[in-house]
């Protein structure tokens, strides 16, 4: 099994994020992705942050249309910060032997690596994809800070640029702007009757 690992805040997920998942889904054969939403965003601390169990369903309302999508609450059902590295142990122990694991990050989130916890253990447990993201230019060699030949074990994909971020559309919803055809219509529906991001 080729497993996807997509995490992330999703604070809302969006189109940006279904596009590029499709995307390194398919370029990299993978049986499934799937989506991961923190429970406590360490990089975020200080920032409010919407609800975990909202930010997991609406997850799950954006993912159920797409055969190989799967939501996964290990980061939300875990207490204490999220940990990329914890996340991995934990679905590594829990795969059959042979899977094998893909964690796909934006170029933002790659450029930002070297600050994990742990980043060299997270390279033993998954092959590391970064994907496009519009106004993100990273280059792989900036992770020998991490080990030296980290580079050549990165996968980077070219993936259909869609410039849409949750910030942005945190900001918009905010100020009564439409979020339609940014993000998924169920999940539009879901933030609009939760009055989310007002
Ligand atoms: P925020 O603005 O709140 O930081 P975000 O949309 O940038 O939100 P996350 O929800 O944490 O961030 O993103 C999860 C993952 O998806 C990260 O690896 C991020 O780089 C990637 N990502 C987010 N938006 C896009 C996009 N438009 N295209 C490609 N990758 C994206």
């Amino acid at each position: 099994m080729r497993v996807g690992v997509f995490g992330g805040t999703f604070d809302p997920v969006h189109l940006g994020h279904l596009a590029a998942a499709e995307e390194a889904t398919e370029l990299l054969a993978l049986d499934e992705m799937l989506f991961v939403p923190a429970g406590q965003p360490w990089f975020k601390a200080g920032e409010p942050v919407t609800d975990a169990g909202h930010r997991l369903n609406m997850v799950s309302l954006a993912v159920e249309s797409n055969p190989r999508f799967r939501v996964s609450d290990v980061e939300v059902a875990r207490p204490g910060p999220s940990y990329t590295v914890d996340t991995l142990e934990q679905l590594h122990d829990a795969t059959q032997p042979g899977t094998e694991l893909f964690l796909v990050l934006g170029m933002d989130a790659l450029a930002e690596m070297h600050r994990w916890r742990c980043p060299a253990r997270v390279f033993e447990l998954a092959t590391v994809v970064g994907v496009a993201r519009p106004g993100a230019a990273f280059d792989p060699e900036a992770l020998s800070g991490i080990f030296p030949s980290a580079a050549d074990h990165v996968i980077m994909l070219d993936v259909p640029l869609v410039d849409v971020g949750a910030t942005e559309l945190r900001r918009r919803a905010a100020s009564g702007r439409s979020l339609r055809y940014l993000v998924p219509e169920n999940v539009e529906q879901y933030i609009r009757e939760h009055g989310l991001y007002r």
